[in-house]
């Protein structure tokens, strides 16, 4: 065993629904990856490559646990999204070859600062700040794609206090997970362990202390958390 200066921090998990646990390593995020969502924020649809932004692995909170609302904000909102979880990986994946290096899929929440991400944008700033802080990345357990497959449609939804905020098809994002991989591998090394938040639909929203979210995708473990 290894000696350090202080207790080396631990690794981050994920339960798996069948399985050990999944290690999580880094966590990659697609940007405006339903059209719908695309126009709530102002942007074309159709006319970009998928852009990307990440999280650290130790922003994962949880199923069930609370999530703290962060300081520095004033509107922090919702986002559910498919989660693709990886136990291949390599550069310059081609899609045809993008399912065989998925371990899996979750719900997960890309918990976002509004606020902050607006200004970023509006002054051509990082969204580090907006994205990348702690406990922004709730997910659920991984469910292995055995049997599932490369799960490219079937519906996603979160509720806030029981009431639907964002309803769409999996079928709807404008580049589908297999595409993702191409793009993403040719930019960096995807290695086992890595995520990929796919991006949300349209119904994004702010979120206050006490709300309850429940995120869902048909097939797998619904994500419920609590705003604290
Ligand atoms: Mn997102």
């Amino acid at each position: 065993m290894t000696d350090y200066a202080f207790d080396a921090p631990p690794l981050t998990t994920v339960p798996s629904t069948s399985t050990k646990p999944f290690p999580v390593r880094r966590i990659f995020c697609v940007g405006q990856n339903y059209s719908e969502h695309a126009r709530e924020m102002g942007s074309d649809p159709q006319v970009d490559p998928p852009f990307f932004f990440t999280k650290p692995a130790d922003a994962i909170v949880a199923n069930g646990a609370v999530v703290p609302y962060p300081p520095g904000t004033s509107d922090f909102q919702h986002e559910v999204e498919l989660v693709v979880a990886f136990s291949g990986g390599g550069r310059d994946i081609p899609a045809a070859r993008a399912t065989e290096l998925i371990f899996g899929y979750a719900v997960g929440l890309d918990m976002t600062r509004r606020d902050l991400q607006a200004a970023a944008k509006k002054k051509g700033r990082p969204w580090d700040m907006s994205k990348a802080f702690d406990c922004s990345a709730p997910c659920a357990a991984v469910t292995p794609k055995a049997g599932i497959g490369a799960l490219a449609k079937g519906a996603i939804e979160c509720k806030v206090n029981g009431v639907t905020r964002q309803r769409a098809d999996l079928a709807d994002m404008t580049w589908k997970v297999p595409q993702i991989v191409e793009f993403l591998s040719a930019l960096v090394e995807i290695r086992p362990g890595d995520l990929i938040f796919t991006g949300t639909p349209a119904g994004v929203g702010p979120v206050v202390r006490g709300d309850e979210i429940e995120a869902t995708i048909a097939g797998l473990t619904p994500l419920k958390v609590t705003i604290g």
